[in-house]
């Protein structure tokens, strides 16, 4: 038996949403992945194993080869860029926004404007496209405090109800990019295991085509 195919994907919202559409491709984790403190399932599928990882070390897996496939949002895939990887299919899922928040009632700074985000690279291009310098902040979380406690004039973080912007008095302010997550794949295993990929690949792509959710145009990038 050929070893398997293993998928990276993250805790969290993204697993959560992701559930679902494996199991529609027969791929249901043998254990309780909220539960299980397991980094490794194995899955009712014998060809098929999923990694439990943080969002931005699944592309980094993908990229080396530790893993043939992964499940990362599109917000990590700008952060980082998707060198190394196919990006064959939009799964629709963990759907928000990336946006620039901020205070409503905050006066423009006579400096340049600071902003917080884990976002950096996607935070810089932004402001360097409208021609704006800012002083970045690197974050690793909790971005909504930044501008509550001076460290920063403005965010830039994931809005979905907005419920969290607003239950710290901040408001969207510029939108940046629509996000959901993509299903990533390694670019030599694509060609390596091109038959066993391919028909994973169109296992998910039928399981996201029956949960109604849009595919993506099927473009291969990097
Ligand atoms: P909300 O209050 O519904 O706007 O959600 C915002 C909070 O959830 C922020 O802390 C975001 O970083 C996080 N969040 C929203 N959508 C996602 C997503 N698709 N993936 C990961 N985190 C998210």
């Amino acid at each position: 038996m050929p070893e398997p195919l293993t998928i990276a994907v993250s805790k969290g919202r993204i697993l959560e949403e992701a559930l679902p559409l494996l199991a529609r491709a027969g791929i249901v984790p043998r254990e309780d992945p909220a539960r299980s403190r397991r980094l490794v399932l194995e899955t009712s599928r014998a060809d098929v194993r999923l990694l439990v990882i943080r969002a931005a070390d699944v592309p980094t897996y993908v990229r080396h080869g530790a893993a043939e496939l992964g499940i990362a949002g599109r917000d990590v895939l700008m952060e980082q860029g998707s060198e190394g990887l196919y990006e064959p299919l939009d799964l629709g899922i963990a759907r928000c926004r990336m946006m620039v928040a901020g205070r409503p009632d905050a006066p423009a700074p006579q400096r340049r404007l600071r902003v917080a985000t884990k976002y950096v690279n996607v935070t810089r291009r932004h402001y360097a496209a409208k021609g704006e310098q800012v002083e970045l902040i690197k974050l690793y979380g909790s971005m909504e405090l930044a501008p509550l406690v001076g460290l920063a004039d403005r965010i830039v973080d994931l809005v979905d109800t907005g419920r969290t912007l607003a239950a710290n008095g901040l408001v969207p302010l510029e939108h940046i990019a629509d996000v959901s997550s993509r299903l990533v794949v390694n670019r030599a295993a694509m060609k390596v295991r091109h038959r066993e990929v391919r028909a994973l690949v169109a296992d998910l792509e039928a399981a996201v085509a029956a949960s109604g959710a849009p595919v993506a145009e099927g473009a291969a990038h990097g």
